[in-house]
Order: C-alpha cells, then sequence, then structure tokens
C-alpha cells in the first residue's frame, strides 16, 4: 500500500526531479497534514523511541537546576524567557520547574516559550505544565526581546535536516532520493551546488570512493540565530543530542519506527527521521561569530559535574530499597559510556560576560 506522502513524494519527483537529503526530511517529518510530526506522539513505549527525560525525572532536574544556577548567576533578571525547543511531552519542562520551585523569585520571573511544530505534542505540553503558561512559536524569530533568554534542547537538532555528499571516482557529488516504478524510492546523486562545494574543506581530499560527508545548515543556522539573540538579550542555551565532535565521514542517515531501525526510504511520514549532530562543526560555526562555546562534553560526564549521582541517592532514601534497582539502571542508562553516556553530547553558548563566567557541568 503507498502511503499518503508516498504518493505526493512520488508526483513531486516526477514533476521537479529528485529532491536532497534536507527536503527528504523535512517534507517527511514536517508537512503539515501527513508529516511525522503533525499529529502522533513518538515518544515512549508505544511510540518510536525514548528520550533521556522519559528514562528518569533526574535529567530534567538536573537542567532545571542548570538553568536556576545560570540564573542567579547573571543576577536573577527578572523577566527572562526560559526556553524550550522540541519539549516533546513536557517532561523535561515538568521537571525542570518541580526542581526549581524553591529557587526565590525563579518561576514567577520565568517567561516560558516553548519551541514546537507538532500539535499533538502541544497538547501534551499544555496537560504536562498546569498552573503555568507557556507560550507557543514555530520559530525563534517570534520569541521577545529585550529581556534574558535561558533555553535548554533535548534531541532537537537531530531532529532539523541535513545533507549528504558522497565521494565518486569522478569527485564529491550530492545524494538525492528519486524515484521510479521499478525500484519505487533509491538514493541518486547528482552535481554538488556552489553552497556544498563551498562546505567540503581540503581534509576531505584524501577520503576514499564511497565516503559519505554530512552536513546541515539548518542546526548550524538554528544554534547560531539562539546564540545571536543569547548575545544580545543575555542568558545561555544548552543543547544534547547524539553525535560525534566532527571531522570524519560516515553515513549516520537513520530512521526508527517502533523502536526499530528501519531503511530511511521506507515509510515516508511514518518513521522518526535523524542523523547524528556534528558537534564539531557546530562549535566552529559558532566561534567563528565570536559566541562563547562551551563542550562539546559527554553527557554521563555532564550529568555527574552537575551531581546526578548525589541525586540518585537522595531518590533512594526517599523511595526506599524496592525503587533501587530502577534507580540504578536510569542512573546506568543516562550515564554509562555504553549506553548514552559518550554518544550524547553536551555544547552550550552563553553571553560574554565580563566576570568570566562559566556554566555549570563544564
Ligand atoms: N526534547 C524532547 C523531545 C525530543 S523529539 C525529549 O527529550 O523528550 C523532537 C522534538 O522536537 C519534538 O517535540 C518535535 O515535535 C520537535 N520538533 C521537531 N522538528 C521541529 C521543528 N522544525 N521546529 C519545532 N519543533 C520541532
Amino acid at each position: 500500500m503507498t502511503l499518503p506522502l508516498e504518493e505526493i513524494l512520488i508526483r513531486h519527483i516526477a514533476r521537479n526531479g529528485p529532491v536532497d537529503v534536507g527536503w527528504f526530511m523535512n517534507f517527511a517529518l514536517t508537512h503539515p497534514e501527513h508529516g511525522y510530526y503533525g499529529h502522533r506522539d513518538p515518544l515512549g513505549r508505544g511510540g518510536d523511541f525514548v528520550t533521556a527525560p522519559e528514562i528518569s525525572q533526574m535529567f530534567g532536574e538536573m537542567l532545571g537546576l542548570w538553568v536556576a544556577d545560570w540564573w542567579m548567576r547573571i543576577g536573577a533578571p527578572d523577566p527572562f524567557i526560559l526556553l524550550e525547543c522540541g519539549p516533546g511531552r513536557g517532561t523535561l519542562m515538568a521537571d525542570a520547574l518541580r526542581a526549581t520551585r524553591h529557587v526565590s523569585g525563579f518561576h514567577a520571573a520565568a517567561k516560558i516559550h516553548l519551541l514546537e511544530i507538532s500539535p499533538a505534542l502541544r497538547v501534551k505540553q499544555k496537560a504536562a505544565l498546569l498552573g503555568f503558561s507557556p507560550c507557543w512559536h514555530e520559530g525563534l524569530e517570534m520569541l521577545p526581546g529585550g529581556m534574558p533568554i535561558i533555553a535548554l534542547a533535548n534531541e532537537f537538532l537531530d531532529a532539523l535536516p541535513f545533507r549528504q555528499v558522497q565521494k565518486t571516482p569522478e569527485g564529491w557529488q550530492e545524494r538525492v532520493i528519486n524515484h521510479d516504478a521499478a525500484h519505487g524510492f533509491f538514493f541518486a546523486l547528482r552535481p554538488c551546488d556552489f553552497e556544498i562545494s563551498q562546505r567540503l574543506s581540503p581534509d576531505l581530499a584524501q577520503a576514499p570512493v564511497g565516503s559519505i560527508f554530512e552536513y546541515s545548515p539548518a542546526r548550524e543556522g538554528c544554534i547560531l540565530n539562539l546564540a545571536r539573540r543569547v548575545m544580545s538579550q543575555g542568558g545561555a542555551a544548552l543543547f544534547i543530542d547524539y553525535g560525534h565532535e566532527g571531522g570524519g565521514t560516515g553515513d549516520t542517515f537513520q530512521a526508527v519506527h517502533v523502536h526499530r531501525f528501519c531503511d530511511v526510504l521506507e515509510k515516508v511520514g511514518e518513521a522518526d527521521l535523524t542523523s547524528h549532530v556534528d558537534f564539531g562543526a557546530l562549535r566552529k560555526v559558532l566561534l567563528a561569530q565570536g559566541v562563547p562555546v562551551y563542550g562539546p562534553l559527554p553527557q554521563g560526564a555532564f550529568l555527574k559535574n552537575l551531581g546526578i549521582e548525589v541525586r540518585a541517592q537522595d531518590l533512594l532514601r526517599k523511595n526506599g530499597p524496592e525503587k533501587a534497582d530502577s534507580l540504578q539502571k536510569d542512573l546506568h542508562r543516562l550515564c554509562a559510556s555504553s549506553e548514552m553516556g559518550t554518544l550524547f553530547k553536551v555544547i552550550a553558548v552563553s553571553r560574554f560576560y565580563e566576570t568570566g563566567l562559566i556554566p555549570a557541568g563544564f
């Protein structure tokens, strides 16, 4: 059976020719009627994937304390924007707010803003944040000015589109998605446009034929946009995602449907599409603009620096021995190198403060 989004894509390709990976990803995830993020809750056991805040309350609590710590150190501005990009079910924000309820003046000063495209997830976020009055946006440009911004984003950047190029005996070519009746959807190659050619650094010249290089103008644009707002309005932003420190090649385009990896060209609009975030590229782009950058640091080290083990001990005392196993398991899942501890990385940006402040955990 052909899915509705596949029908639309087949017609689009027949009319306009093959589409690049970024176009395909954006189309499959955000098509207003049939896109992946349109009408479902992809998170949790019944969905497609599980994220750190859904594993344990400790994750959101630690990030809440990170925000409150920075807020106090920059002089407890009132009001300030507490922003989350891609808040999922609102779990991280709810845990962060609960963990900070005793920080004097913090809740009164925090104006909660959420960047979210999914109507289904907005409903969940509203329910998770009862008693608060969040403001939703589809883009950063609608955020108010005139006050500092402290932002959090977990597994948000990986959902933004990226492009791929492949080394061939004739040089680098862009990977695109084509369709015909005999093969269905398939990958093809086309000459690189000017923008992509500019991104091929000289160290890639040694890459063997078949190598794939990925880059994401959308992720770089998003973090740079937010960094510029933070630089002009004050505050800081923290991004956590799975990824690498860059410089290399490799195909990290992945599709997940009901907790299983599937072919990226299968189930268009029904599977979550992501790729690993190139933290090295993000760092480079930010530094080139004079933005103070911290990290990337492995998630495990970051959470331990923030005191997650002390929090786990505290929860253990409060919940009794019957919860000990699951608490240990959750802590291990978030921090161990064999789990999320190393693959997931944390990067932060801040305004340049003359006192030389460094955000907690770095
Ligand atoms: N941060 C959450 C959810 C991660 S899933 C957690 O850790 O559990 C990615 C989130 O980003 C979802 O809420 C999704 O709807 C949102 N999202 C994806 N692409 C987006 C875009 N282009 N603009 C705004 N939100 C987006």
